[in-house]
Parts: structure tokens; sequence; C-alpha cells
């Protein structure tokens, strides 16, 4: 069974980067481990009424396992660290739950943010990038985080892959430049999931014209460390694997 473990920073990253390509893997059988680091607590929640930023925390959670539903994405960690304030968090003990998440469910290929940080560049985006990369390379070492093997082994993912995306257009609204993409995923029939989870992150609507115009049948990455892929650019993140 092909194995995926997705590291980002807030409940709709895993929807907007990445939504159709976790639906397709999901629908040929594949297993989906998300580790979400924040609620997505601080911001604003589209006319929802909130009273408290616990409470959008609370339901940006709800909606996070409505969106995990529809994606067919088979568990959430959410260790509820402070939405925004992501680079605050001691970074060795966000690497170690990072460690720990890649230990317990052993992906063999983990999937961030690069560290630009998305097309966004947010700096929670940034910081679940380093974070992410650290732990693909400390989690198959058994003199890292030693305290965790009375509970799970080490674990070598195969590869990393983060986020990237194609040259924006002139007139994008967005500039951010990411790394050449290396695996380009066909989601074209999985694009009415990807809307379906959007839409069950009800507190994010605000986003609803930069999720369209992000809506594309294909969504990239570019393969940051591991097992070479056997072409330059392939469709698929577990090719020959
Ligand atoms: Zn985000």
């Amino acid at each position: 069974m092909r194995r995926l473990g997705c590291v980002f920073a807030h409940p709709d990253d895993e929807t907007f980067a990445t939504g159709g390509t976790l639906a397709k893997l999901a629908a040929s059988g594949g297993r989906i481990d998300l580790f979400c680091a924040t609620d997505g607590d601080a911001g604003k929640s589209s006319g929802v009424p909130i009273s408290s930023r616990a409470e959008l925390g609370g339901l940006r959670r709800k909606e996070l396992a409505a969106a995990a539903d529809i994606l067919g994405i088979t568990t959430l960690s959410t260790p509820g660290h402070g939405d925004g304030v992501l680079r605050e968090v001691d970074p060795d003990r966000l690497i170690g739950e990072i460690v720990y998440f890649i230990r317990k469910y052993r992906p063999d290929v983990v999937l961030s943010f690069g560290p630009e940080g998305a097309p966004t560049q947010h700096r929670d985006h940034r910081a679940i990038s380093r974070v992410a990369t650290a732990a693909f390379f400390l989690s198959g070492r058994p003199t890292e985080y030693a305290d965790q093997l009375r509970e799970v082994e080490p674990h070598s993912p195969a590869r990393l892959y983060y986020c990237a995306w194609d040259l924006p257009a002139p007139d994008a609204e967005l500039k951010t430049l990411s790394a050449p993409v290396t695996c380009r995923v066909n989601v074209s029939a999985y694009m009415h999931r990807k809307r379906a989870a959007f839409l069950a992150h009800a507190t994010q609507r605000q986003h609803q014209s930069r999720f369209e115009t992000a809506l594309t049948p294909t969504e990239g990455y570019t393969l940051a460390s591991g097992t070479p892929q056997p072409r330059a650019v392939t469709d698929d993140l577990f090719d020959g694997l």
C-alpha cells in the first residue's frame, strides 16, 4: 500500500495545495496521514460568528475533519500550536513531534511546503517547511529522539516532496517562485472533491476566489530529497518506489 505523510501548518493547506492529489491517492487505495501543526485559530472567519480564538480553533478543527473525510485522509495529527507564531515554537520540540508522526505512520513519501512557504509565503508555511525537512532526515536515525523508541521504531521515508508550481502569469495576484516542478499529478477527475473539501472549510470562504484561481487540472511538486525519479518529470509521487 502506498503511504503518504503530509506535514502542513493550517487547516485548509491540505486542500489548497494538494487536495486533488490526496483524493486521487485515497481512491486508488493509498493511505494518507496528515500532521497539521495549528488549529488556524487566528484571522477572519468569513462571517461565521465567532466569539474567541479558542472557538475559531475548535470550529476549524471540525472543518478539517470534514475536509479530511471528503479527501479520504486516514488520520489527523493536530498538536494545536499557535496560528501565526509557529516559528516561535521550540524547533526541537516541533521536529520531535514530526519525527514521531513519521515513525508512527511510516510514510513512503513525505509532502510539505517548500522553504518559500507556498505562493502566499506565509511565515507558518516557511516554518513548517524547515521542521518537516529536518524531521525527514532525522526520523530514521535511532540516535535522534531516542526516548521515542520505547513506542515507535525509526523510519526513513523514501522521498521528500515540496509543493511547487509553474511560473505565475504576469497578472497573477501572487508572484512567488517555487523550485521547478518535477512531478505533475493529473487531478482533473478529482477537482469536484477538492472543491467540496474547500467548502467544508466554511470559515475560509473569503478565500474562494483565490481557491478557484488555484483550482487547476494538475498539482505540482518538486523532489526535494530521496530516491531519484525514473524520469525528470513524472506524474506520480510514488513512481519507481
Ligand atoms: Zn496555510
